[in-house]
């Protein structure tokens, strides 16, 4: 029996997409868009808008002991004042339960997931890889929902700026969990439920999620899902060799400087643009740059590795 065939389409209650390419920007509300995720707002927006698509944000609220209270505001107010203006309005995961939860479901009844009580002591004695059901101790006890990994588990894809890609699911990720013991879900699970439900073509995003991406198209096969195209591109470090992120306390990006963040974004993108734009006593707006921007914008330009903020 092919019991993936029960499996919903959980795209049903979408709208019709406008453009053929529709990308996005996802952040996660644990701190305010930092240099960064700037670079990776403006890339999903640069590779969208020069190929006439839509570019929508999705707001990653689905971990509310990261999050900071009012972080998902001011990020919204960040693009706003970058000039970063999405398309219709933006998602919101934690409105996104019953979705999930239907998934999980469907899931569970064509025996693809599986509920798992493994403590992290347990499953690091496994090098942190869970293959296969394991026992349930105690039924009343809060357990994850894990995935069955079963073959094929070879996963490809041909990213945009880091060439070809391949992961073996089970070897090096094992049954992934999708909702976790304290009843949280799992990114993975969110993401591939909503980038279909987006109807998303394109996810160009920090190389940091390089790694998530072949659990998200196993996933997306799974569920008998599309998988869109993806693109990562180098996560700006700092000094010290480390990603700029909230957590590692990387400045937030001050609104007050919008036009200069942006045109040292577009130039850590390597888009030529010239002086007399980027200067800071010259008047220009952030649509001027951005307009320049998306003329100019070439994939090809965008360096594959990782490289370090100070030269800029
Ligand atoms: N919300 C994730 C983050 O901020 C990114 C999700 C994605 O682009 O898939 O790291």
């Amino acid at each position: 029996m092919n019991t993936e065939s029960s499996l919903p389409d959980p795209c049903t209650d979408q709208s019709s997409p406008t453009s053929s390419y529709i990308g996005r920007f996802a952040p996660s509300p644990s701190g305010p868009l930092h240099f960064g995720s700037l670079v990776s707002a403006l890339a999903s927006y640069l590779d969208a808008k020069a190929n006439s698509g839509q570019w929508l944000v999705r707001m990653d609220d689905i971990d509310p002991p990261r999050e900071i209270s009012g972080a998902a505001d001011t990020i919204l107010q960040q693009l706003q004042q970058h000039g970063l203006h999405w398309d219709g309005p933006v998602l919101y995961q934690s409105q996104r339960s019953t979705a999930y939860l239907s998934v999980l479901e469907q899931l569970q009844k064509a025996g693809l997931a599986y509920p798992c009580q493994c403590t992290r002591q347990q499953l690091k004695e496994n090098g942190g890889i869970h293959h296969g059901r394991c026992e349930i101790q105690d039924p009343s006890a809060p357990s994850a929902l894990r995935l069955s990994v079963v073959d094929p588990h070879q996963i490809s894809f041909n990213d945009i700026f880091q060439g070809f890609q391949q992961q073996d699911i089970k070897l090096q990720v094992g049954d992934m969990v999708l909702h976790r013991k304290d009843n949280l879900f799992a990114y993975q699970l969110a993401v591939v439920i909503d980038d279909a439900y987006q109807k998303i073509t394109h996810v160009i995003r920090g190389s940091d999620l390089l790694d998530s991406t072949p659990r998200q198209i196993y996933l997306q096969q799974k569920l008998k899902l599309p998988t869109p195209i993806y693109g990562h591109i180098p996560v700006a470090i700092n000094d010290h060799g480390q990603k700029l992120s909230k957590q590692n306390l990387a400045v937030a990006i001050d609104n007050k400087t919008a036009q200069n963040n942006l045109a040292i974004a577009i130039r850590w993108l390597r888009l030529p643009l010239p002086n007399s734009l980027a200067s800071t006593n010259n008047l220009t707006h952030c649509d001027e740059l951005l307009t320049w921007a998306i003329e100019h914008w070439q994939r090809e330009l965008v360096p594959p590795l990782l490289e370090r903020l100070a030269s800029n």
